[in-house]
């Protein structure tokens, strides 16, 4: 399903500079800012331009090479402030945690925990 007939997501209104962020990448289809609340020292939202689909189960099946883009920015983002490695989570409906229904993946990174999924 689309939500591209929708309101504007916060995350467009980030793309649009309608809101601020502080923008750490950006193609010409994909944004990369700091997450507004960290839950990790290096916490970071890696979103597509677009609000076409609202999860990464939606964008896998109608545009994997702009998930492929996405992941492509993921490891940028990550060369430059964590080393290389990173955790990259995509919240997947409101059960998992997803509040934001523009596909968005969170990089984490920085001294995370082993055997943990969460920054605690
Ligand atoms: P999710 O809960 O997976 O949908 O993730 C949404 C994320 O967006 C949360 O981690 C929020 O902290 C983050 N967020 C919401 N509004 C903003 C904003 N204006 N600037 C940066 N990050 C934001």
């Amino acid at each position: 399903m689309s939500s591209s007939g929708a309101e504007p997501s916060i995350f467009s209104r980030i793309v649009a500079r309608e809101i601020p962020a502080t923008i750490v990448a950006e193609t010409d289809r994909i944004i990369a800012f700091n997450d507004i609340h960290p839950q990790a020292p290096v916490h970071i939202v890696i979103t597509t331009k677009t609000q076409e689909y609202r999860n990464v189960v939606e964008l896998a099946a109608a545009d994997p090479a702009l998930l492929a883009e996405l992941v492509a920015v993921a490891r940028q983002v990550a060369d430059e402030r964590t080393g290389g490695e990173f955790r990259l989570v995509f919240n997947t409906g409101p059960s998992a945690g997803q509040t934001v229904f523009h596909v968005h993946a969170h990089l984490m990174g920085g001294q995370l925990k082993e055997g943990s999924l969460g920054s605690h």
